[in-house]
């Protein structure tokens, strides 16, 4: 297995967060937005201005997307939500497992075509506790997969016919055929399975060659792999043992932003690690992303 290279990257300007997570790039604002999920915080880093706005919720926030006029979708404890842009107003949506409040919503993205997929987790990790949802435009919503522990890293292939899931503990990256005119997925099989001494797969992006990266949570990296291959091909690393996810962000999508967490971290790992819960961007990476889609609600409920 190839080693992890050394990488320049820079540090968001922000106070570490607990468990930083589902980076989304704005390309209209030039902006960067994560979620802190556990202390109910969402975040966004001006490109531009180089500063950092942090919006505070009283529950916890797995994922945020991003709506066609810049207001967001924040994916929290008690329901699926519209909120106002640069506000901590909300209107409610839905919420696709209203009735089993031991689990929270984790990791969720945007399809290419607007369906909103959002997993969750037991609160207290109890293992296949979890499932995997799609929100259609008319907020009605489908239980995609079932008995999941840990739902992570969604993501489409180029061609949109192939949608890459990771389900933490089992260390391995899913595929799937994805139907794009109904968003349901058949042929389940497993991409590939990432060694232990790696660390466990989290987060996910991809890039336009259709290669996937992983941000590998205790690995202290973010790599790419190759899906069909099941191979590694690159590996950056971090000052963080504790990668949580990607994005690729910037004026060309050139950028790869990274999320960490200090989640569970002692004393002792936070003066070992102390960017540990920090955001890292590795400019000009050599490699390139799409632009992140945005969530189409045919049910209005723009507050
Ligand atoms: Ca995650």
């Amino acid at each position: 297995m190839i080693p992890a290279i050394d990488i320049a990257y820079e540090v968001l300007p922000h106070p570490p967060s607990y468990l930083a997570e589902g980076p989304v790039w704005d390309e209209v604002q030039q902006s960067l937005l994560w979620v802190d999920i556990l202390n109910g915080k969402i975040l966004e880093f001006n490109s531009e201005s180089k500063e950092v706005e942090t919006f505070e919720f009283q529950e916890p926030i797995g994922a945020v997307a991003l709506f066609p006029d810049g207001d967001l979708l924040a994916a929290m404890q008690s329901g699926i939500f519209r909120i106002k842009r640069g506000t901590t107003n909300r209107t409610f949506l839905c919420h696709p497992e209203s009735d089993t409040p031991t689990n929270r919503y984790n990791d969720g993205k945007c399809d290419p075509y607007g369906r909103f997929w959002i997993g969750n987790m037991a609160q207290d990790h109890s293992p296949g506790a979890g499932n995997l949802f799609t929100v259609y435009p008319d907020l009605t919503s489908k239980l995609q997969r079932s008995g999941v522990s840990i739902s992570n890293g969604l993501a489409w292939s180029n061609d949109h016919k192939t949608l890459y899931y990771i389900d933490s503990p089992t260390r391995c990256v899913q595929a799937f055929d994805y139907d794009a005119a109904t968003g349901n997925l058949s042929r389940r099989r497993i991409a590939f399975q990432i060694p232990e001494q790696e660390g466990t797969p989290d987060g996910m992006t991809i890039d336009r060659k259709g290669m996937l990266w992983i941000a590998h949570w205790d690995g202290w990296q973010v790599a790419r792999w190759d899906p069909e291959t099941g191979k590694k091909l690159l590996g950056f690393k971090l000052p963080a043992a504790q990668i949580t996810s990607c994005a690729f962000g910037g004026p060309e999508l050139k950028d790869l932003y990274v999320t960490s967490a200090r989640e569970g971290l002692t004393e002792e790992d936070i003066r070992l690690q102390p960017f540990a819960g920090s955001v890292f961007i590795i400019k000009n990476c050599g490699f390139q992303g799409f632009i992140s889609p945005r969530v189409q609600i045919t049910n209005s409920h723009k507050s």
